[in-house]
């Protein structure tokens, strides 16, 4: 057995499952310490905040998707899904068990995108040429995905006619009033059309004429 072996032999098992914000900061953080798996399906961590200008400016994805055998140094990755846990291991859909000693779990919200990193940065340019070719965009919902994608839109395509519409009385109503002002003044300095206490009802017409080629985009994570 070599000596790394023999290291590795005395530390722990962690397993993290989930590759995502919570599931590669443990990781990453426990792995000069522990012997470390993260069981993920993806290839790659994506750094979830950066998703909405990525839709606007898809190169910037490149910094922004990381294949996590990239940044982790001793940590094993499993490709697949995690399907079960039974006593001290867990079983995945590719039929790997992974026995542990600690099992972490952070498989977070339900996004569920392709496996591979150069899947994940072909759909940012897919749906940043959707963008291009339209005359007018409508987004639905304005909480902070939508104001954001409201703000990066309109920061990258000033020509365009975009239309928030929400729900409630003030956007971002998860914040103070005063941060609900500011977001909806830079929208309209933007010329945004910002359209509050109304809700999208589920057809295009609700809007008229106004709307000829609308592109919505909608993220059901966040709008309800
Ligand atoms: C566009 C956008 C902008 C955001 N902006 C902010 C912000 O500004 N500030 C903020 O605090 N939060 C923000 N969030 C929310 C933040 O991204 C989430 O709170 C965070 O990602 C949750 O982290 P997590 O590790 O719990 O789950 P996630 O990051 O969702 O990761 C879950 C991981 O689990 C994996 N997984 C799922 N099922 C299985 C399984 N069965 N087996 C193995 N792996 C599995 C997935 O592949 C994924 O890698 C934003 C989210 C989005 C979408």
């Amino acid at each position: 057995m070599s000596l790394k072996e023999k290291t590795m032999a005395v530390k722990k098992r962690v397993v993290v499952v989930g590759g995502g914000v919570g599931g590669t900061t443990v990781a990453k953080k426990l792995e000069q310490d522990a012997d470390v798996t993260l069981i993920d399906p993806k290839e790659y961590y994506e750094v979830p905040f950066a998703q909405l200008r990525c839709i606007v400016e898809p190169k910037f994805a490149e910094r922004t998707l990381i294949k996590h055998s990239d940044y982790l140094k001793t940590a094993r990755h499993v490709q697949s899904a995690a399907e079960s846990v039974s006593g001290s291991e867990v079983i995945t859909a590719s039929g790997d068990r992974v026995p542990f000693d600690f099992l972490v779990i952070t498989t977070g919200t339900t996004f569920n995108g392709p496996s591979t990193r150069a899947e994940r940065l072909k759909m940012f340019e897919a749906e940043k040429k959707k963008l291009s070719g339209a005359n007018t965009v409508l987004i639905i919902g304005g909480g902070p995905v939508g104001v954001e994608l409201a703000g990066e839109i309109a920061t990258d395509f000033p020509e365009k006619k975009i239309t928030l519409v929400h729900s409630g009385d003030r956007l971002i109503e998860y914040l103070g009033k005063k941060a609900s002002q500011k977001a909806l003044k830079w929208l309209r300095n933007k010329k945004v059309e910002v359209i509050l206490n109304d809700r999208y009802v589920g057809s295009y017409s609700y809007f008229g004429n106004l709307v000829r080629r609308t592109l919505a985009i909608c993220f059901q994570l966040w709008f309800s």
